[in-house]
């Protein structure tokens, strides 16, 4: 039997990085804002500006940091009231409470995707700003979102952490908000360890950005095209010193050439092992919407005909046993993809029984890029055999 692929292993960082590297460690350079001009962090902003389409990119610690300097820069009122999907990882909820508002969980429906009307609903209910968390890549409906909140004003940030290289209607996602957010965390598209970005084609709200995210004194200047707005804000915001520093912007670099090639790739395994799956009765991979075009690293899926959470949890550990590790959201204990467990939140857990029912049966397995066809097959093989074996048990002795 071939041995279960390794899905937690990254890429090797290109060559072209490791010249780099050492320039910086022989210098020391490793703030970006100790060079007089064209830091790396700084150029990567300029690329990764140029690579979305976008006129603005501010790098940062992390996509949590991105959304959180978003919703700064928005200016929005203290206890301010954010809608965000109610499947998300706490990180979102998180940087909604850091940023001193209150986040108001909008139903996901069995596809992954906001249900819309439950969306409407809650709009109309004091909202100050969206956060539109693309998870795990699937993309909700942009051209309903941005009508609905542009008729009332409301602006959208887009959590893209997880959907770099994904389009809608060709346009790249990220762009389509106000605000898009990045990461650069090891289980994203690009992996520098930790890092994130946020892009805007919005002059003051880039500003604000790169003042808060700690362009403290003139430090602004070494930040292009932004004099005037820089000006108005000089000292009037705080500093939060959530800066990226050079050695993170130089591992980046280089692997700005490779997401082409990996979202190519990665969707095309998705696709194959999601075909595999579709022909079982028991599992069921929602397609995605008409205008999007995917970038996923990853696979979910629904368990079909599971009644009883018994044998969920059975089909995980039989997957296990056959050496691919899956997750029903729902069910793996403190999933922080579960919004039962963000416990931080002022108030009682909400109630969202679409959210809830769909994170009791749906699954979430890693599925990299670099993976070959033996791999995808041994992972698909696993899955089939696995709801085949739960299956075959219930029907031998019933429930
Ligand atoms: C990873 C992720 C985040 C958080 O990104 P960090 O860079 O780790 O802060 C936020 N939202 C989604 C959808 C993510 O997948």
């Amino acid at each position: 039997m071939p041995l279960a692929p390794n899905v937690y292993d990254a890429e090797p960082i290109p060559e072209a990085a490791c010249a780099e590297i050492e320039r910086l460690l022989q210098s020391g350079d490793l703030f970006r804002y100790t060079a007089p001009k064209d830091a790396p962090v700084t150029v990567l902003e300029r690329e990764f500006a140029e690579f979305m389409g976008a006129r603005y990119a501010v790098c940062v610690s992390s996509c949590s940091a991105a959304l959180f300097l978003s919703l700064k820069a928005l200016d929005l009122p203290r206890g301010a009231r954010v809608l965000i999907p109610a499947f998300t990882f706490a990180a979102v909820p998180s940087a909604v409470v850091h940023a001193d508002c209150h986040p108001v969980l909008a139903e996901v429906g069995t596809n992954y995707r906001l249900d819309m009307d439950d969306f409407a609903a809650k709009l109309d209910q004091d909202i100050s700003a969206v956060i539109i968390s693309h998870m795990r890549g699937h993309t909700s409906d942009m051209d309903a979102i941005m009508a609905l909140c542009a008729e009332r004003d409301v602006p959208v940030i887009e959590d893209a952490a997880h959907s770099l290289g994904t389009r809608w209607h060709g346009r790249n996602i990220g762009t389509l908000g106000k605000i898009g957010c990045f990461s650069f965390q090891s289980y994203k598209m690009v992996n520098a360890g930790e890092g994130g970005v946020l892009i805007t084609d919005d002059a003051d709200l880039a500003a604000r950005a790169v003042i808060m995210s700690g362009a403290y004194e003139h430090n602004w200047k070494k930040h292009d095209g932004l004099q005037n707005s820089f000006a108005r804000w000089q000292n009037k915001l705080p500093l939060y010193n959530l800066r990226m520093q050079n050695l993170s912007a130089v591992v980046i670099r280089p692997q700005l050439a490779e997401v082409e090639r990996r979202v190519r790739d990665g969707l095309a395994n998705h696709d194959y092992v999601a075909d595999r799956l579709n022909t079982s009765p028991w599992m069921d991979v929602p397609p995605p919407l008409g205008p999007e075009e995917r970038a996923p690293d990853s696979l979910q899926f629904n368990l079909v005909g599971f009644d009883t959470d018994e044998e969920a949890i059975a089909f995980q550990a039989e997957a296990k046993a056959r050496g691919v590790s899956v997750q029903v959201f729902g069910l793996s204990q403190d999933n922080a993809r579960a919004f039962w467990n963000w416990q931080f939140i002022d108030g009682p857990t909400p109630d969202l029984p679409k959210t809830r029912a769909m994170l009791m049966r749906a699954c979430d397995t890693r599925l990299p890029a670099r993976l070959q066809q033996p791999d995808l097959d041994f992972i698909a093989n696993a899955l089939l055999d696995a709801a085949e074996a739960v299956k075959a048990e219930t029907r031998a002795y019933g429930t």
